[in-house]
């Protein structure tokens, strides 16, 4: 083997230097540049993609998809965008790609979740004032829903993203973000068997001893951070823990998403923490209870 004494020029060259001449001439084309033998496959791996970020636009689509494609001053972005009217799914990021979707955040213990989601924006405006000035959310058309059911199904099924990690901004960034918002149906995801849903029997259950004596803030910020959220400890209900419980709210009992703390909400709290509190639907058998896992 020659010293090697200056810098290697061409690919072909560095080939001839290591293996010999004859190998080297079988990778005589390699004028581009390095070249990868991909012969081999690491069984030990699974996707950069670990959670799913619904959004909503607050906006309608051609003010939402000038915010997401083109550069400004606060540049965001989702690889996903679900129009509304005519219902177009739009891929405005490739899936292998960062997209600037879900800023700072925190779920389960990860943070930054914009390098290990995926984001889907769909738009909705929001919450809007009515003629009496009363803020409002609005409802996602049926059609809508189904694009993103199928569009999530689509996702998960690729990057087997766990159902508790699909989640909301609002979930991510409780205080700071209230979308996809009280009017996005979760239900229907769980119907589609992408997320859990607490079975609705043990929570029943629960209410009454709740409605009985009412847990404290501890309680309610322990069972807030066993979900996942990133929530205040101060042992008060402090305008972030009301803000958490508001976001939680959203996600199971949309009809009443004030932040405050209920029986319902103590109930379905202790149910989503419990080992064989939750039901995941799927095709067979129709329903099984699920475990999430941190
Ligand atoms: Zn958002």
């Amino acid at each position: 083997m020659p010293m090697i004494t200056g810098p290697i020029s061409n690919c072909a060259q560095r080939f001839a230097l290591s293996v010999g001449i004859a190998t080297a001439l079988v990778l005589s084309g390699c004028a581009s540049g390095v070249r990868i033998d991909t012969s081999y496959t690491s069984e030990n791996q699974d996707s950069r993609a670990l959670f799913l970020v619904l959004h909503y636009t607050v906006g309608n689509f051609q003010s939402a998809l000038g915010m997401l494609t083109k550069p400004s001053n606060r540049a965001v972005s989702s690889h996903y965008l679900v129009r509304d009217d005519p219902v177009i799914t739009y891929r405005l990021v490739d899936e292998n790609n960062r997209a600037w979707h879900a800023g700072p955040s925190f779920w389960k213990g990860h943070t930054h979740l914009n390098a290990s989601s995926i984001g889907i924006e769909i738009v909705n405006p929001g919450a809007v004032k009515d003629a009496e000035g009363k803020l409002r959310f609005s409802a996602f058309s049926e059609a809508q829903i189904d694009a993103v059911v199928a569009l999530c199904q689509d996702i998960v099924k690729r990057h087997k993203i766990k159902p508790e990690n699909i989640v909301g901004h609002a979930d991510i960034a409780p205080g700071r973000k209230q979308d996809p918002g009280p009017m996005f149906p979760w239900k229907r995801l769980a119907q589609a068997g992408l997320i859990a849903w607490p079975d609705a029997l043990k929570v029943a259950d629960k209410i009454p001893a709740y409605q009985a004596h009412l847990p404290d803030a501890t309680w309610f910020q322990d069972k807030l951070t066993d979900y996942g959220f990133n929530t205040s400890r101060s042992g008060e209900f402090d305008a972030m823990t009301l803000e958490t419980i508001g976001a939680f709210q959203m996600r199971y009992r949309p009809d009443r998403f004030d932040g405050l703390p209920d029986a319902q909400t103590a109930a379905l709290l202790e149910v989503v923490n419990s080992p064989d509190g939750m039901v995941l639907t799927n095709s067979t058998p129709a329903t099984q209870p699920y475990t999430s896992r941190w």
